[in-house]
């Protein structure tokens, strides 16, 4: 028997149960991965579309665990269809491809993940001539600005990576609106626990699957979330043709990760509110960034949109050197120093002072600074861990 496991039922039981059911051979009460690439063909396929994704037929068209986990997104981000592509990347790529074409313009936040800034300011600008603005979306009077009449796209990133920077999602909802315009927000670092774009009046969610909703480190995805229309486009385009399909393993790995999602976020959120708290009290920090302390300058909106809490990631800096940054780091025993963010483990990344965007960046995160995503390990273990590399360097 098949649950109904139905949109009123509460963000925890959808991410328990949402996408999965009994496997009807087997009886299993987890659906399998199904690793072949193929489905069997009807008696006569001959009016088959080989570029269709209505029926299973071939993986890169769609899948069984592709498929349960779109289920699964769909509901927990609050709309009406997912498509969950290779990974991350792919869907911000998959997103821009079907939806821009040359002549079109598109605003975007200058505080984006960097592929995004590769993807729109040196790629489709320049390849494709599509028309791009950088803008600092955290004041929404620089989104109305920078409207033009053939402005198609806004797409942003709250939180920004790496900054933190904090954009309003009803208001520039609302002014792409105005103009003609669809908007798409970037929503890696809240995850759909504590924050929902669509719900807000974005028409597109995009996410890495590979931060918080695997939350394992150990597969990479990506998913686009909106309506139905659109969605099928850019599963025609951007999966079957241009091929970024994810594969099965990552999406059932995904599918896994994703259950205890809510859980993982809550604890994600209480550490990473102490770590920015106890930052605050160090001497040689210079500044810490994250949308959950009162003193970030958009708190207030971070307040409203992200209804349980701000998510993992902080960023701070050191009144010292760049080879003080490193030294700090090789002091480290719990906390990883690699890229990525949302796992289950502490890890923190030195961004240095060459940056090439950082001229778009606050004036703070000019020295060079650390990204950090606080894991769920207990919060008195980090901040023990951060203490003893600042004593290691006088900077307490
Ligand atoms: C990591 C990240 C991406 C890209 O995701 P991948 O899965 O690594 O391709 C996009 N946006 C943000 C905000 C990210 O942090």
């Amino acid at each position: 028997m098949s649950k109904d496991i139905n949109n009123n039922l509460g963000f925890q039981t959808r991410a328990v149960h949402k996408g999965n059911g009994i496997d009807k051979e087997t009886g299993a009460i987890k659906r399998p991965i199904t690793m072949a690439n193929s489905y069997e063909l009807p008696y006569d396929p001959s009016d088959l579309n080989w570029s269709s994704a209505g029926k299973n037929l071939y993986t890169r068209n769609g899948g069984s665990n592709q498929q349960y986990l779109q289920e699964k997104l769909a509901s927990l981000e609050g709309g009406e269809d997912a498509v969950v592509l290779a990974s991350g990347v792919a869907a911000l790529s998959g997103l821009f491809f079907a939806l821009l074409k040359s002549g079109d313009h598109v605003i975007f936040s200058s505080v984006t993940y960097i592929a995004v800034y590769r993807l729109l300011n040196e790629l489709l600008n320049n390849k494709f001539g599509v028309e791009t603005t950088i803008v600092d979306t955290s004041n929404v009077e620089n989104v109305k600005k920078a409207i033009k009449p053939n402005t198609k796209l806004i797409h942003i990133e709250t939180p920004g990576n790496p900054t933190l920077t904090i954009s309003d999602i009803k208001a520039i909802a609302k002014v792409a609106h105005d103009n003609g315009a669809l908007l798409s927000v970037d929503n890696t670092f809240a995850s759909p626990y504590n924050q929902r774009p669509v719900e807000l009046g974005a028409d597109f969610t995009v996410e890495s699957l590979t931060k918080y909703i695997n939350g394992h480190g150990d597969a990479m995805g990506g998913a686009i979330i909106g309506k139905k229309k659109y969605l099928d486009i850019i599963r025609a385009q951007s999966q079957i043709n241009l091929g970024a399909t994810i594969s099965p393993f990552n999406a059932w790995l995904i599918m896994r990760g994703s259950v205890t999602l809510p859980l993982r976020m809550k604890q994600h959120n209480e550490n990473a509110l102490k770590v920015a708290k106890y930052l605050q009290t160090v001497k040689g920090v210079s500044f810490v960034a994250y949308p959950g302390l009162e003193n970030h300058p958009n708190h207030q909106i971070a307040k409203e949109q992200m209804t349980n809490g701000y998510g993992g990631v902080l960023s701070f800096g050191l009144k010292a050197d760049h080879d003080t940054y490193n030294r700090f780091v090789s002091h480290l025993n719990v906390i990883t120093s690699a890229v990525s963010l949302g796992h289950d483990e502490s890890l923190i990344v030195f961004l240095g002072e060459n940056d090439e965007r950082q001229y778009l960046y606050p004036e703070e995160f000019h020295n060079g600074f650390f990204r950090f995503s606080v894991g769920i390990e207990d919060a008195d273990d980090i901040i023990a861990d951060l203490q003893q590399a600042f004593e290691k360097e006088n900077l307490v």
